[in-house]
């Protein structure tokens, strides 16, 4: 987690500038606020690094989703195809917008692939809410040939991608809207915080509408300006756009990094011919917040993982089965286990999510081992983790043969 590396003295006088006035708040109090605009500021600096034309900050990166697919249109019985490789909030945000979620199968980028978004279409499909994984980026090309093809709305959960592009066009840029989280977990980090991007000015509105409770913000009188449609509150506090702003502007200097680390990781794992690594869309435009490494199989990797335990290698996720981030994991979503009834329990699915068939998901995270790159790593760090990585490796790989 690249971001929480870099903390220090520019996130505290962002802060500190928010609390010598008080204003904790992102909207109106003029006079007050000493011209400090945390959450304008925050938007306008994930707008420089993407490119995106409008941005919206948020309270996470799971509203910020929500927002998304609600904004583009998406709503109560929706079909929208989904990855079964996702932080489950993006499976939530469906669930909870009204939409009935579809899986599909993902490949060796860690994303859905074209093939598998077009084998799930159905006659009641609207959408697709595209994850781009563990900081890389989907088949880009390919997809949006599908997208085009059969008229859909793509919204992307760029919840892990911030500043990864494809072709020179960043992540959540592609479809109608897309989103990013700035969580404690993520290249930069707000405490709490998400942002919405668009390039379409109309979904950008409703995004901007629909996250504080329907205020279309026009005008100086809070509370009794327009209100085109009804909303929630999803609203960012100045705080946190503080921090994610301060974030924000090292991501530049900690993608440089990532990328330099990343490479020399990989380049010295490459030695070992049962390592592989998971593709991406485009590697020049990788965020590189991950070395995603694939054993040969789904034994090898979980003896490795329990090598690597063993020898007390970290900073690792096997998400195949350590994680939540796999469906395997969800039992909840398969059992249907709601607080309260869920627009799905009503509609119903055209999947029984307790019988799902996704081989080809199950084969590449099942052998995926996740490290999470450090921006701060020496060369000798580097070079001590790769051998003993490789060593775990080796050991396996010769007692499988024996
Ligand atoms: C982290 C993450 C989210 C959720 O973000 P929060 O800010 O924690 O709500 C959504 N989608 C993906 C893919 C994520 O990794």
């Amino acid at each position: 987690m690249p971001g929480t590396e870099l903390f220090g003295a520019e996130e505290r006088k962002e802060i500190n500038d928010v609390m010598e006035t008080g204003v904790l708040f992102r909207y109106g109090h003029d006079a007050q606020r000493n011209n400090h605009w945390k959450a304008k500021d925050f938007e306008t600096e994930v707008k420089k690094i993407t490119g995106a034309k409008f941005a919206h900050a948020m309270s996470s990166g799971s509203t910020a989703i929500a927002a998304a697919l609600a904004s583009s249109g998406i709503g109560t019985g929706d079909e929208v195809i989904v990855p079964p490789f996702t932080f489950i909030a993006s499976i939530e945000a469906v669930l909870f917008i009204g939409a009935i979620p579809v899986f599909a199968e993902i490949d060796e980028t860690l994303c859905l692939s074209a093939s598998g978004i077009e084998k799930a279409i159905t006659p009641k499909t609207k959408g697709v809410c595209l994850v781009h994984m563990c900081g890389g980026n989907a088949e880009m090309d390919s997809i949006m040939a599908v997208i085009n093809k059969h008229n859909l709305i793509l919204v992307e959960d760029a919840g892990q991608a911030f500043a990864s592009s494809y072709k020179e066009k960043f992540t959540g840029l592609f479809g109608k809207a897309g989103s990013y989280s700035f969580d404690f977990f993520k290249i930069a980090t707000a405490g709490e915080g998400g942002v919405l991007v668009t390039n379409d000015e109309t979904t950008y509105k409703k995004a901007d509408v629909y996250s504080d409770h329907g205020h279309n913000h026009e005008g100086t009188n809070r509370g009794m300006e327009n209100h085109p449609y009804l909303g929630f509150n999803y609203r960012i506090s100045e705080l946190h756009a503080a921090i994610g702003l301060a974030q924000t502007r090292k991501v530049p200097g900690i993608k440089e990094s990532n990328h330099k680390n990343k490479k020399f990781l990989q380049n010295l794992l490459s030695k070992n011919s049962n390592i592989t690594f998971a593709k991406l869309g485009d590697e020049s435009g990788d965020s590189a917040t991950f070395l995603n490494i694939f054993l040969t199989d789904t034994e090898t990797a979980k003896r490795v993982v329990a090598e690597m335990n063993a020898n007390g290698v970290g900073g690792f996720n096997y998400w195949f089965t350590n994680m939540y981030h796999f469906i395997n994991q969800w039992d909840h979503l398969k059992n249907m286990q709601t607080v309260s009834k869920l627009p799905v329990q009503l509609t119903g699915s055209s999947q029984d999510y307790n019988k799902l068939s996704l081989p080809k998901s199950q084969e590449v995270v099942g052998r995926l081992i996740s490290f999470g790159v450090r921006c701060t790593w020496t060369d000798h760090e580097m070079t001590e983790l790769a051998s003993k990585i490789i060593a775990c490796v080796e050991k396996v790989t010769a007692s499988v043969k024996v």
